[in-house]
């Protein structure tokens, strides 16, 4: 069984991720519930899915745990804005959250904590911290992490000590911050009436609320042990966030905290900065109401490479939508063939595609090469066809293959129709090319209204009539 290759942040090197008995330990950052997780987010999610799905399929056992970000300074501001509980601010946009997985296919992770369910073990951790002087309490109450405490500080990110250094001597208190101001950064927050109102725990060093960073350390641990082996996130995770979950989880541990880290690439949108005051900001739903489905926005979030730059557009958006339809003639085409073919080719056909996608998604994801092999397939099935050498048994083959696969892509179009295609329009689609073979036009459309009325469409094409779905929208 091929071994997956997998590009570390760190040592910036592909490196092997190593076959064991025990199933390999998976953390991905969560979203933040304070608003619909945007398709910059879901860029993040699908690839860390299509990780996990390559894991799956190439054998590894896979333990995931992803955090449901529940306590932050976007959250405290927005449940205070409308005078709400945390839970009830937050409760919408988690159930959202769920809701949109589901849409874009992503595999179920084995647990979801929430923040706020952590207090007790970040306290906890805080207290060792203290102990360890790799903390201290600041003159404003909030208990800061020492950089100096941490000499390896800067490494996953690969900033320089000696720029560490001369910034270090100040302080920061907020969750988010750029490359500038790195500085020791917070790890409980001292209570702040205005800007905490009436959200806040008691602790040992008075009352507060934990930072960002200290929560994802602290459910990862509890969760999946000292040591992970893939931490994922997007690349803007990388400073602050994973370098400040570095120091505090190894600190704490003593421990190597991470094996392998890894960070899909941004999204842009129309070449731009997806934002709000530009217009081009796209929540999975904004897409949906729109009339796209998950399975196309899925297939364009995956076809750039994760760690690439992707330019995401409404008319990339619309060739996915095209190229998933001309996957679905094909597979319904597969379906549909009745009668007897020439096997033998096909086997070989089938064979080098899946050595050649399974090569390909183990070194590094490699998404393009891995669907070249798929494309070059159909072509050469449909050549075959055309030359009458695809027969039922041979369609039953590349059905299974296509299915394999799609453990792997999650989103072929595999499903639907089977289960969707009623008997009786099948019976009819049938019968009415029976009757057009029979150049009986009154019964072939009598055949085609009916097909048409059940929500399908029959289409001649040169290679024979197809029997299709009619679009909802
Ligand atoms: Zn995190």
């Amino acid at each position: 069984m091929a071994l997956l290759k997998l590009y570390n942040t760190e040592t910036k090197k592909k490196e092997e991720v190593q076959q064991k008995k025990n199933p390999i330990l998976l953390y991905t950052c969560g979203p933040t519930v304070y608003d619909f997780a945007h398709i910059g987010n879901f860029r993040t999610y699908v690839f860390e899915d299509f990780l996990k799905r390559t894991l799956l399929f190439l054998g590894y056992k896979v333990r995931h745990v992803m955090n449901i970000t529940d306590l932050d300074d976007k959250t405290i501001r927005g449940a205070n804005q409308k005078k709400i509980s945390l839970q009830e601010y937050t409760e919408p946009f988690t159930k959202a959250f769920f809701e949109d997985l589901s849409l874009m296919r992503i595999l179920l992770a084995d647990a979801y904590p929430y923040a706020t369910d952590y207090i007790g073990e970040i306290i906890a951790i805080i207290q060792d911290l203290l102990k360890k002087a790799n903390a201290y309490i600041g003159n404003d109450g909030s208990v800061y992490f020492s950089l100096r405490s941490f000499p390896t500080y800067g490494r996953l990110s690969h900033l320089k000590l000696q720029e560490l250094k001369e910034g270090a001597s100040q302080r920061v208190c907020v969750d988010e911050y750029d490359k500038e101001s790195a500085s020791d950064f917070v790890l409980w927050k001292s209570y702040d009436e205005k800007r905490d109102g009436p959200i806040y725990w008691e602790s040992p060093f008075g009352k507060g609320r934990p930072g960002w960073h200290m929560e994802c350390s602290a459910m990862a641990l509890k969760l999946l042990g000292n040591t992970i082996d893939i931490h994922c996130g997007g690349v803007d995770n990388i400073f602050p966030h994973h370098e400040n979950e570095i120091a505090q989880s190894e600190s704490y541990t003593r421990e190597p905290f991470v094996r392998i880290w890894a960070h899909s690439a941004h999204l842009l949108v129309e070449q731009k900065k997806m934002s709000k005051s530009l217009g081009n900001f796209y929540t999975v739903r904004d897409l949906t109401k729109k009339g796209y489905g998950g399975r196309e926005i899925r297939f364009l979030l995956m076809q750039v490479h994760y760690r690439m730059q992707l330019n995401f557009t409404l008319l990339g958006l619309d060739a996915a939508r095209a190229s998933l339809q001309r996957m679905k003639d094909f597979i319904l085409r597969l379906r549909t063939e009745k009668k007897e073919g020439v096997f033998g080719k096909i086997k070989e056909c089938l064979q080098e595609a899946e050595r050649g996608f399974t090569t390909a998604v183990a070194d590094d994801l490699n998404i393009s090469s891995a669907l070249s092999f798929l494309f070059d397939l159909i072509r050469e099935v449909n050549t075959l066809f055309d030359q009458e050498q695809i027969g039922k048994k041979e369609s039953q083959e590349i059905l299974k293959f296509l299915e394999r696969i799609d453990q792997v892509l999650g989103f072929l179009p595999l499903q639907e129709e089977v289960e969707a295609v009623p008997e009786e329009v099948q019976k009819a689609f049938e019968k009415r090319n029976q009757a057009r073979a029979e150049k009986n036009w009154k019964d072939a459309d009598f055949f085609r209204k009916l097909i048409q009325e059940k929500g399908y469409l029959v289409e001649d094409t040169p290679q024979g009539a197809v029997l299709k779905k009619r679009e909802v929208e």
